[in-house]
């Protein structure tokens, strides 16, 4: 395997965190049905690839996949520090497991931030997270509040690095003017199906801050495969006749290499629980795309030339 290879990891800012290429994203992890067993041994087949970043959520899985997680985590702590966990906070559902809330709604309070950490914490059984997101920008959020949040949470080392996802450049400037340290990222939806983040400015700031973003959804959450509407169908042909043509086995693997060829240095949050499928994402990393067959797949995203 390519564990050696420095291209497996990145630096998501320049003083860290370090992650690996691509991350594994846990929403899905309830319906995977392992065992804790299956559980266990899925984490490790992960980290012998040098996949070694997992990203969380409070709420996946009805806010129960992060204690899927530290259940198997717990009968072998000493991998804990082989791996990044990256969680979330700031959305509240209504939920059995959430008592008290009646709508569904955003909640960046202080208060909320550190309660949600120390839920998290208790859930993966660890003493610290090694990234914290606020999961969707809050109308309600107050700058200084989350700064406060922030920096307590660094302080007691319960959170080490910070981010956003699903800001726009508005919202992330407004945060960032706030904090005495850079958020080290914002996680969006980007795929060949969606594309908007390379156009509306959100990876130009990225860029500018000398940070990476994640894309999440990266094979838009399935729909490449599953999707039949005309315009997904005509991706789906693209991407298998280009397959074709460069010898590459399998278009999740360009989909995901078209990403990465972009130079704001997009790390992909994978949402498989398959370990072949896991396994692609390797191989996709090796892929080195021309800027013709790049600008293929934009066409195809797009329906039409670049104008
Ligand atoms: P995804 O990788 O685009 O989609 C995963 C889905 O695609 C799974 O259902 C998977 O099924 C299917 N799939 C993958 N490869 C396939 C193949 N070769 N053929 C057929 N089906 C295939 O990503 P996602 O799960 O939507 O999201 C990934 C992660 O992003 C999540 O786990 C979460 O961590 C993060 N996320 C973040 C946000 C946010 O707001 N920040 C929102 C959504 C997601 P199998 O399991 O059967 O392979």
């Amino acid at each position: 395997d390519g564990k050696e290879s420095s291209d497996m990891r990145i630096k998501l800012e320049q003083n860290g965190p370090e992650v690996s290429r691509v991350v594994l994203g846990m929403m899905r992890s309830r319906d995977w049905n392992l065992s804790v067993k299956e559980r266990r041994a899925w984490i490790e087949r992960a980290l012998e690839l040098g996949l070694t970043t997992f990203d969380h959520a409070d709420i996946y899985g009805d806010y129960t996949c992060e204690a899927l997680f530290g259940e198997a985590l717990s009968s072998m702590p000493a991998i804990r520090r082989e791996m990044q966990l990256v969680t979330k906070c700031g959305i509240e559902l209504v939920s059995g497991n959430n008592p008290g809330c009646t709508i569904k709604h955003y909640d960046t309070s202080r208060e909320h931030i550190l309660a949600s950490v120390d839920d998290s914490l208790e859930r993966l059984g660890t003493d610290y997270i090694d990234l914290l997101l606020i999961h969707r920008p809050d109308p309600l959020m107050d700058p200084d509040e989350v700064a406060e949040a922030f920096t307590s949470l660094r302080e007691s080392g319960k959170v080490l690095f910070f981010g956003v996802s699903n800001f726009n450049i508005s919202q992330f400037e407004l945060l960032q003017s706030r904090l005495p340290f850079p958020l080290v990222t914002n996680q969006v939806e980007c795929s060949v199906l969606e594309t908007s983040p390379l156009e509306d400015g959100t990876f130009d700031l990225c860029r500018r801050m000398g940070i990476s973003p994640m894309a999440w959804s990266p094979l838009g959450g399935g729909a490449l495969f599953r999707g039949r509407t005309k315009r997904i169908t005509a991706v789906r042909r693209e991407l298998e006749a280009l397959c074709r043509s460069l010898g590459i086995d399998s278009v999740d693997r360009l989909a995901l290499a078209w990403l990465m060829h972009h130079p704001a240095r997009i790390v992909p949050v994978i949402g498989t629980g398959r370990m072949e499928r896991v396994e692609n994402a390797l191989e996709a990393m090796k892929i080195r795309l021309g800027r013709e067959d790049w600008y293929r797949i934009l066409r195809a995203s797009r329906g039409e030339d670049v104008p």
